[in-house]
């Protein structure tokens, strides 16, 4: 798993139901949010407009990936 560390970042923004940190992640095939602490999970759409630099770093390596 070389690429383990960059499917998995944790963000600034918060949980919407605990506040805590979340993370992105990506499978194969869909990239989304979740809470570690609440085990939340959340679809990616409802945080693009709000995402930090940890969030478009990822995306930017997620699009490249994707050519
Ligand atoms: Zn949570």
């Amino acid at each position: 798993m070389a690429y383990f560390a960059a499917r998995d970042v944790e963000t600034t923004l918060p949980c919407p139901a605990c506040q805590q940190r979340l993370h992105i992640a990506r499978t194969c095939h869909e990239a989304y949010m979740y809470c570690p602490a609440c085990s939340g999970r959340y679809a990616l759409r409802d945080f693009v407009a709000r995402a930090d630099e940890a969030m478009e770093e990822f995306l930017e390596n997620l699009y490249v990936n994707r050519i």
